[in-house]
C-alpha cells in the first residue's frame, strides 16, 4: 500500500514503517498508510526558522501577496487532480468544491487584501503616532513585524484542502513559514495538494513543509516565536494547549474546536413566510453538506413552540428528498462520512442525544452503494421538548444530525443558545428588525459570527455554514476561543506589535513613513515635478498664500448650491456658538489648498484619487490668509504598473499658523521612464483631477 510522504527540509520523505492505514470512505478499501516515522522534528522546525523565515521576510507584503495569487491560480488550474481524490473522503463534487476551490479562493482573497490593504514594505504601521512630549520632540508609534518562528497547523479531517489553506494564507502573507499537519484519515488529499504547490516552485525554500502522521516531539521544539493553529475536537485542543510550548514558552496557540451551532426561527416567521422556507432549506443544507461533518453545521434548531410541529414536519419532509449515495454520482446530494469509525462515533452521539430527544427520522434509501462497506448514514433529525437537558446542547454528533428544540420567547431562545457554551456561528431567521436586534445582541457574546436572514437576502446570503476569508472564523468557549481569517486580523496574529519611541526623525527613518514633527525637505523644488523614484519621504513644499474673500465664499455657494447658513447668513452665523460669523466652506478650503499646491503642467503626478483622514480643525473667515504645507508621507510602489501611490501630509494653515484643515492627499505618481513598467517616454498629462 502507498505510504504517504511528508515534505521536510526541502525534500520528500518516505516513512520507514507502514503506519496507520486509511480507507476509502465509499468502498472501505485501503487508500494509503500514514506515518511520520523517521522525521527529525527539531531539524524540521529549525529549517522553517532558518531558511523559510528569512526567505519570506526578505519580501514585502505585496511580494508575498503575489505568491499567494500565483499559488491560488495554480491550484485552480490543477483542481481536477484533487477532485478525483476527494471522492475517497466521501465528498460529493459540491462538498469538494467548498474544500478545494473554497481553499484556493482563500489564497486569492488574501492576495488581493494584501495588495490593497497592506503596505508594500516589510513592516506594518499600527495606528497613528502618539505625541509623548508637549513640544512634539518625543513621539511613539506601533509597528508590527513577522514573528521569527514557524506556524504549525494541526488540522481536522473534514476539510483537507481548505483547512490547510485558510491557515496558510495569512501566515504566508505575514511572512511566517508553515508546517502543515493534516488529520490522518484525509491526509492523502492534503499531501496531493501540497505536492502540487511544491511542484509549482512558487514558494521560496522553507516556506512550506508537510508532516503526514503524528507530530512526534515537534512541540518540544516550539517556543515564543512560534504559532500553533489547531482545528479539531475540544478534547485534543485541551491536551495540546496544556503543552509546555504553550504554557511555559508562550507559543501562540489558536484553537478552532467543535461547537453546537444554532439556527433560530423568529416568532413571526411561521409557515408560509419566506423566512420559514429559507430556515428549513438551510437546516437541511447544513445537515447534509459534507454529510454534516462541518464545524459550522447547524446542530441545534431552535423553533418557537407554536411552529414546532410545522418546522419538524417541513425539515423531515425535505430530508426525505435528499438523495444519499455514491459521491461520484452527479445526482448524489449527500455522500459518505469519512470512515466507518467516524460513523460509529456519530451513532454513539445520536444514542446519547436520544436519551433526551425523540428521533424523528433516521432512515433513507442509499443509491448505488453498499452502506455497510462504505461510511454511509441516513440524515437523522431529533426533537426535544426537554429543552435544557445538557446532552442536547453539548453532545456534538459530527455527522448529518440535528436536534429541533422548542422555545418560548426571545429571552428563552438566547438562554438555550448560550447552553452550547460558545459556538462558531448562529443564524437568525426573522423579518422583524426588533427581534433581530434582541436575538443577535443577546447571543453575540457566545458566537464568532451571527448570520441574519430575511427575505431580502434570500438569494445573496453567503450561507450559515460558510466561513469567509474577510470575516472572523472562530468562537468563544467550547468553540475554542480562537480566531482565524477575518481579513487582516488573521495576518496580525502572526505579527509582533512593538511600540517604538523616539524622535520624529528617528521614527521616520525606522518606519519609512513621515512622522509629525519630522524634518521637511523644502529645498527640492516642487515635489509634483519629481517622479516616484526620485521622491524622498519628507520632501515638502510650503506654498504661496491665498486670502479668502467673501466673494470666494459666495461664488462657491452659488456654483455648488451649498448655501448652509454658516457661509451665507450673516446673522445666523454670528449667533452660532461654533462660528461667531460667516465662514468658508470646508470644501472651499480644500479646493483653495489644491489651487495652492498643485503643479499645473503635465508631470509625474498622474492623478489624485482621494483624501484620507480629513479634519477641519478651525473655521476659516473671510480675510484669512491660507498657506499649505504638503509633505511626502508614504510611498507604495504598485509593482509592474509604472507608478506608485504617494500619500501627502497636507496641513492648511492660516495667517497665525493655526492648522485649519489637515488630511492626507492620495496621488498616483509615475516611475522614472522605463522603471517598473513605466513607458520609456513620459506620456502622462499631470495635474490633479
Ligand atoms: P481530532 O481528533 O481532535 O484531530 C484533529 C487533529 O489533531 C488531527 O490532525 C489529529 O491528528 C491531531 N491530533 C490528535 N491528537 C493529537 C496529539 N496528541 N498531538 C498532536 N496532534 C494530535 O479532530 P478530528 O476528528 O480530526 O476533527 C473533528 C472535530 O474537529 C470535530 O469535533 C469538529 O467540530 C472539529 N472541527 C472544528 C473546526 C473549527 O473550525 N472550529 C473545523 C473542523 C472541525 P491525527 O488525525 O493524525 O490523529
Amino acid at each position: 500500500m502507498r505510504r504517504l510522504e511528508s515534505f521536510i527540509q526541502g525534500a520528500w520523505h518516505t516513512p520507514d514503517c507502514e503506519g496507520m492505514a486509511t480507507s476509502h470512505a465509499v468502498t472501505g478499501e485501503p487508500v494509503a498508510t500514514v506515518s511520520s516515522s523517521g522525521i527529525d522534528f527539531e531539524r524540521t522546525a529549525a529549517y522553517a526558522r532558518e531558511v523559510g523565515g528569512p526567505n519570506l521576510r526578505s519580501m514585502t507584503f505585496h511580494e508575498r501577496a503575489a505568491l499567494l495569487k500565483q499559488l491560488g491560480q495554480h491550484l485552480f488550474a490543477e483542481k481536477e487532480t484533487l477532485y478525483d481524490l476527494s471522492t475517497a473522503t466521501g465528498a460529493t463534487r459540491a462538498d469538494s468544491w467548498i474544500d478545494i476551490e473554497g481553499g484556493a479562493g482563500v489564497l486569492l482573497s488574501y492576495a488581493s487584501k494584501g495588495r490593497r490593504e497592506l503596505p508594500n514594505s516589510t513592516i506594518l504601521l499600527d495606528g497613528d503616532p502618539e505625541i509623548l512630549a508637549r513640544d512634539g520632540s518625543f513621539i511613539a508609534t506601533h509597528i508590527a513585524a513577522p514573528l521569527h518562528g514557524v506556524a504549525v497547523q494541526v488540522n481536522a479531517f473534514n476539510f483537507p484542502c481548505w483547512g490547510a489553506l485558510e491557515k496558510l494564507a495569512p501566515a504566508l502573507l505575514a511572512g511566517v513559514p508553515t508546517i502543515i499537519k493534516p488529520a490522518t484519515p484525509t491526509a492523502f488529499l492534503t499531501e496531493a495538494m501540497v505536492r502540487l504547490m511544491i511542484q509549482s516552485e512558487i514558494l521560496p525554500a522553507g516556506a512550506l513543509q508537510l508532516v503526514c502522521g503524528g507530530v512526534g516531539d515537534l512541540f518540544d521544539h516550539l517556543g515564543g516565536q512560534d504559532l500553533i493553529g489547531f482545528t479539531g475536537s475540544a478534547s485534543t485542543a485541551a491536551l495540546l494547549r496544556a503543552h509546555p510550548a504553550v504554557l511555559e514558552r508562550s507559543a501562540r496557540f489558536n484553537t478552532e474546536a467543535d461547537s453546537l451551532n444554532a439556527a433560530i426561527l423568529g416568532s413571526g416567521s411561521g409557515p408560509g413566510s419566506t423566512e420559514f422556507d429559507l430556515f428549513v432549506s438551510e437546516v437541511v443544507t447544513e445537515m447534509t453538506v459534507k454529510a454534516g461533518q462541518k464545524c459550522t453545521a447547524i446542530r441545534r434548531v431552535l423553533v418557537p413552540h407554536q411552529h414546532l410541529n410545522a418546522a419538524t414536519e417541513a425539515v423531515a419532509a425535505a430530508l426525505g428528498e435528499v438523495r444519499v449515495g455514491d459521491p461520484a454520482d452527479p445526482e448524489t446530494e449527500m455522500g459518505a462520512l469519512v470512515s466507518t469509525a467516524q460513523r460509529t462515533e456519530v451513532l454513539a452521539a445520536v444514542s446519547t442525544l436520544s436519551g433526551s430527544a425523540t428521533v424523528v427520522t433516521s432512515s433513507c434509501e442509499f443509491h448505488n452503494v453498499d452502506p455497510q462497506r462504505g461510511a454511509f448514514m441516513a440524515p437523522t433529525l431529533l426533537r426535544s421538548e426537554n429543552t435544557t437537558n445538557p446532552d442536547v446542547h453539548t453532545t456534538e454528533a459530527f455527522g448529518p444530525v440535528s436536534t429541533i428544540i422548542g422555545y418560548s420567547d426571545a429571552a428563552d431562545a438566547v438562554h438555550l443558545t448560550s447552553l452550547g457554551g460558545g459556538s462558531l456561528v448562529a443564524s437568525v431567521y426573522t423579518a422583524d428588525p426588533a427581534e433581530a436586534h434582541a436575538l443577535t445582541t443577546g447571543i453575540s457574546a457566545h458566537h464568532g459570527r451571527v448570520h441574519v436572514v430575511d427575505a431580502s437576502v434570500a438569494t445573496t446570503s453567503t450561507g450559515h455554514g460558510s466561513p469567509l476569508p474577510n470575516l472572523v472564523h472562530g468562537g468563544p468557549g467550547r468553540a475554542g476561543g480562537g480566531e482565524e481569517m477575518g481579513g487582516l486580523r488573521g495576518v496580525r496574529h502572526h505579527l509582533q506589535t512593538t511600540a517604538v519611541q523616539g524622535s520624529p526623525d528617528m521614527l521616520t527613518a525606522i518606519t519609512g513613513e513621515w512622522m509629525p514633527g519630522s524634518t521637511r525637505h523644502l529645498d527640492r523644488g516642487h515635489p509634483f515635478k519629481l517622479n516616484f523614484d526620485d521622491l524622498d519621504i519628507g520632501t515638502a513644499i510650503h506654498t504661496d498664500s491665498r486670502t479668502v474673500t467673501l466673494d470666494d465664499i459666495e461664488g462657491f455657494a452659488e456654483s455648488t448650491g451649498d448655501n448652509f447658513y454658516a457661509h451665507m447668513d450673516e446673522e445666523a452665523a454670528a449667533a452660532s456658538p461654533i462660528f461667531g460669523g460667516r465662514v468658508a466652506h470646508g470644501y472651499l478650503v480644500l479646493a483653495l489648498a489644491a489651487g495652492l499646491f498643485v503643479w499645473p503642467d503635465p508631470g509625474p503626478v498622474l492623478a489624485n484619487y482621494g483624501v484620507d483622514r480629513c479634519r477641519f480643525a478651525k473655521p476659516t473667515y473671510p480675510g484669512d490668509t491660507l498657506t499649505v504645507l504638503l509633505t511626502c508621507k508614504r510611498k507604495t510602489l504598485r509593482a509592474g504598473s509604472g507608478y506608485g501611490e504617494v500619500a501627502w501630509d497636507a496641513q492648511v494653515l492660516n495667517q497665525d499658523d493655526d492648522v485649519v484643515a489637515a488630511y492626507d492627499v492620495l496621488t498616483m505618481v509615475a516611475n522614472r521612464p522605463g522603471v517598473n513598467g513605466a513607458p520609456p517616454e513620459q506620456t502622462n498629462n499631470g495635474g490633479d483631477n
